[in-house]
């Protein structure tokens, strides 16, 4: 059994005055809450935690780790609380803890295996801190080392798990030893005849290929000296676990897969890697398309190294891989040995204050990003791991406990269209967690979401303003855009009636007798609701239609009291097209744009439906617009604008002065904007607000301008206002 003076004799040895009375209190303490209780092995329970605290110490990491290392199963086995270990052993040590408990609380076992990614991403994604994950990684190496004590069913699934869940984490980490380690564990619980043959086959290999490594060995050592390049080279036997995915991918037998052995030169500068591998190379010939350079283009995992296969000599494949110390040392422990080495290396020391301690509590995320900015191509580095990572999406859970994985921002009505349409279109109220929370509330990883339905209940436009998945987007879309359609036909119809008495017709029998399916193609519309939409829609007036109905019904004109003319210029005026429009979904709408508002290209805009009126167009933050009726509000969108001029109002506050008035519009016939009418005010305070009537072709121009004008050393403020 690991003995505690074993843990911090090592843990000294890294970390220069390290906090030993920290690890040492925090096994003291452990060692009390676990007292009595034994494991499987027949050991004490203490020498479980003690075991993954001496891996932990192997893995070079900080005190705090290792000492959550020894309490990480108090407060899930006793009556310890977090609290406890906050009060006794720092925030730092408590957190760890904590987060272990929460991914050891979390049922795993019953996910279906296609989950499985998405639950390491959980994992990663719950443990802000990397040292969690690392506790949690050597807690699970730690018990698969002793799984021959549990029973067969528990094995399998425990073993199930980690091949599903920890070994690829591991891997995500670049914790190459702990995931080698872990595969070969889980094949031998999962596959025993696999695991057995292969040892067996690989031990022969191996006594066989000796002389053989022993060979390439003196080879490398000798080219190393001649060159005088100081380095070490290691042969070594491919773990059982990959070379079985080998087998099994490639249909091979065991004699079939030639490069079992691999040889990894370990060098001192990165220049030394390259140099070697020309020097390699220029003795035994490369096997195309098996080099690889992961030091000028490093895994998302951080990992680095150059790897080539050659024909050796024996006319053997042999694998080489060259890399630096530092390289090597990622490689096996993954970003946190990184962290430690930088430190060490810098020779930093490490403080004992708490405000220094509070700055060493390194977020996984802020230590990659100290360590991208070394690398060649840090942005896209850093674009890859954060969207394989954790950065834009959020996992929840549902009532039974499936996960879903949804964008960063997310809300109730996401989830629920994520879990079905109707759902989604039934939704009216969620909780998270247990609470009601408002539709628009943001989920957050591990909440748990429970939609409550309502079958009176309908898609709102307004879900539209904080959804963040297309799927939730397009059917609530599509959904306001049929009861706006619905609206539209009705209004038509009424519209129509109303203008039909006027001529005295009865428009309800016309539709009944079909007249009006007589119009249908004259106007251009697909059916007659087409046409009473349009209507609705103001495309066409209603007594245009009438008119045409008219002549329909009595084979004539109607008798206008307006010469025809008249009346359609009078309705262009009063109806002026707003250019550069689109609705979605609607096509040749009359569009106004709102006076009180007055939009500019480039704003977010809204149409409003009005009562025969056309479509009128605001500001979707115009005071108006909270007023109006969700169902005549219309998504608009600017598309195609023309060059022609917006009005604008600003205003400019600036110091009394002479000329300033003329400077302002001098500097706006400058910038081409034209101004259309203005005012002027002196204050009593020395100050002068001018008012302009502009007019631009876009906001940024109006932004532009404005910019230019606050610029002017006299103007205290220059704002667009309503
Ligand atoms: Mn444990």
């Amino acid at each position: 059994m690991i003995r505690i003076n074993q843990i911090t004799d090592k843990v000294s040895a890294y970390i220069e005055n390290a906090d030993l009375d920290l690890i040492q209190r925090a096994y003291v303490f452990s060692a009390q809450a676990h007292d009595g209780v034994v494991r499987r092995s027949g050991e004490p329970y203490i020498s479980h935690p003690m075991n993954v605290a001496y891996l932990l110490a192997d893995m070079q990491l900080d005190e705090a780790t290792v000492a959550a290392g020894l309490l990480h199963d108090t407060v899930e086995d006793t009556d310890t609380t977090v609290d406890e270990i906050e009060e006794l052993f720092g925030s730092d040590v408590a957190d760890i803890v904590d987060g272990v408990t929460k991914i050891s609380q979390m049922d795993l076992e019953d996910k279906a295996v296609q989950q499985a990614e998405n639950i390491r991403k959980l994992i990663l994604a719950m443990a802000e801190d990397i040292r969690v994950l690392m506790v949690k990684l050597a807690d699970r190496l730690h018990n698969m080392r002793t799984l021959e004590f549990m029973k067969p069913v528990k094995q399998q699934l425990i073993a199930r798990e980690t091949q599903d869940i920890y070994a690829p984490l591991a891997n995500r980490l670049g914790l190459h030893r702990v995931k080698t380690e872990l595969e070969d564990l889980c094949l031998q619980y999962l596959k025993p005849d696999v695991f057995g043959q292969l040892t067996d086959a690989v031990s022969d290999h191996r006594a066989a290929g000796e002389p053989y490594i022993d060979k390439v060995l003196e080879l490398i050592n000798e080219m190393l000296k001649k060159n005088k390049i100081k380095g070490h080279v290691y042969g070594r036997t491919k773990h059982l676990h990959s070379i079985h995915v080998k087998m099994e991918q490639q249909g091979l037998t065991f004699d079939e897969i030639f490069d079992l052995i691999a040889f990894r030169i370990i060098l001192n500068s990165l220049k030394d890697c390259y140099a070697v591998l020309g020097l390699i190379h220029a003795i035994w010939r490369p096997v195309p398309g098996r080099f690889k350079d992961y030091i000028s283009m490093p895994k998302a995992n951080m990992y680095q190294s150059l790897h080539s296969t050659v024909i050796g000599p024996d006319g053997e494949r042999i694998e080489f891989q060259i890399r630096t110390s530092e390289m090597n040392q990622i490689a096996e422990y993954g970003v946190a040995a990184h962290w430690q080495y930088k430190e060490v290396g810098k020779g930093q020391q490490r403080g004992k204050t708490a405000g220094t301690r509070d700055a060493e509590r390194y977020t996984w995320l802020k230590q990659i990003m100290d360590w991208q900015r070394e690398l060649s191509d840090p942005r896209e580095f850093m674009a890859n791991l954060r969207m394989d990572m954790f950065q834009e999406e959020v996992f929840v859970f549902t009532p039974n406990g499936d996960i879903k994985e949804l964008p960063e921002g997310a809300t109730p009505v996401d989830f629920a269209y994520a879990i079905h349409s109707e759902v989604g279109d039934k939704c009216a109220g969620a909780k998270i967690n247990g609470r009601i929370v408002p539709l628009h509330a943001t989920l957050k990883n591990g909440d748990s979401v429970e939609i409550i339905t309502d079958k009176n209940r309908m898609p709102s436009r307004d879900w539209l303003k904080f959804v963040k998945t297309a799927k939730a987007r397009t059917r609530i879309k599509n959904y306001t855009r049929t009861v706006e359609r619905d609206r539209a036909i009705s209004l038509g119809k009424e519209l129509l009636e109303k203008e039909g008495r006027r001529a005295s017709i009865n428009v309800q029998k016309a539709m009944k007798e079909g007249l009006l399916l007589k119009l249908v193609e004259e106007f251009n519309c697909g059916s007659v609701d087409d046409l009473l939409s349009q209507v609705g829609f103001s495309r066409f007036t209603p007594r245009k239609v009438i008119k045409k109905l008219y002549a329909v019904i009595h084979g004539e004109p109607l008798d206008v009291r307006k010469p025809k003319k008249e009346a359609e210029t009078d309705a262009k005026k009063k109806q002026p097209k707003a250019d550069g429009l689109h609705i979605s979904g609607v096509d040749n709408v009359l569009l106004r744009f709102a006076s009180c508002c007055t939009p500019l290209p480039g704003e977010p805009i809204v149409g409003y439906i009005t009562r025969g009126r056309g479509v009128t167009v605001h500001r979707i933050d115009c005071h108006n617009v909270n007023n109006f009726e969700d169902e005549r509000l219309l998504e608009v969108n600017w598309e195609g604008v023309e060059d022609k001029p917006y009005p604008a109002k600003i205003r400019v506050k600036c110091l009394n002065k002479k000329g300033m008035l003329g400077k302002i519009c001098t500097m706006l016939a400058d910038l081409e904007v034209n101004i259309d009418s203005g005012s002027f005010e002196s204050r009593v305070d020395g100050t002068s607000i001018l008012e302009f009537t502009v007019e631009v072709t876009d906001l940024n121009q109006l932004h532009h301008a404005l910019s230019q004008i606050k610029a002017l050393k006299a103007v205290k403020e220059a704002l667009r206002v309503s």
